[in-house]
């Protein structure tokens, strides 16, 4: 396991109690970083990505652990996953996944009260070289375009049901 340098987790860190739960939050305002808002799953951007196309699956629900969820959420969950995974396959290409989850803060959990799966899109040679060195707006910047790249693969979905 690699310890990232990461210097924006700051932010979140501070973010964190000012704003309430980033999912609950994402649901309610219509933020731009949600991608997907389904009947019991959605799917956010990761405001502080560890990759550019690092996008967070959660259930709807106000739940934080794997054993307060329904059938029907676990479920829904892993479609998410396949149909994001499916989307980044198509629209950036990576080599491959990193696909996780974070149980608690001790193991890197930053919203420990919302149950989010992690999917981070890996390059050959990616190596985190862009995470670990580069500025927070050039993410950012990132962050917007990429958004705005993924979006209508999930309104897709979205409409289809
Ligand atoms: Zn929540």
């Amino acid at each position: 396991m690699k310890t990232l340098w990461a210097p924006w987790r700051m932010d979140y860190i501070l973010d964190k109690g000012e704003k309430g739960c980033i999912f609950c939050q994402g649901l309610s305002d219509g933020a731009k970083l949600t991608l997907y808002s389904g009947s019991l799953s959605m799917v956010m951007m990761n405001k502080y990505p560890y990759a550019n196309g690092h996008m967070l699956v959660a259930p709807k629900r106000h739940v934080a652990s794997l054993e307060d969820l329904r059938f029907e959420e676990m479920a829904d969950l892993l479609k998410m996953v396949r149909d994001s995974v499916g989307i980044l396959k198509k629209v950036m290409k990576p080599d491959g996944f990193n696909v996780g989850l974070n149980l608690g803060a001790v193991a890197g959990a930053g919203v420990e009260e919302h149950l989010h799966l992690h999917i981070v899109p890996r390059w050959h040679g990616d190596t985190n070289a862009m995470t670990v060195l580069a500025d927070v707006r050039v993410i950012s910047q990132h962050l917007d375009v990429t958004c705005r790249n993924l979006k209508p693969h999930f309104e897709l979905l979205e409409s289809a049901g």
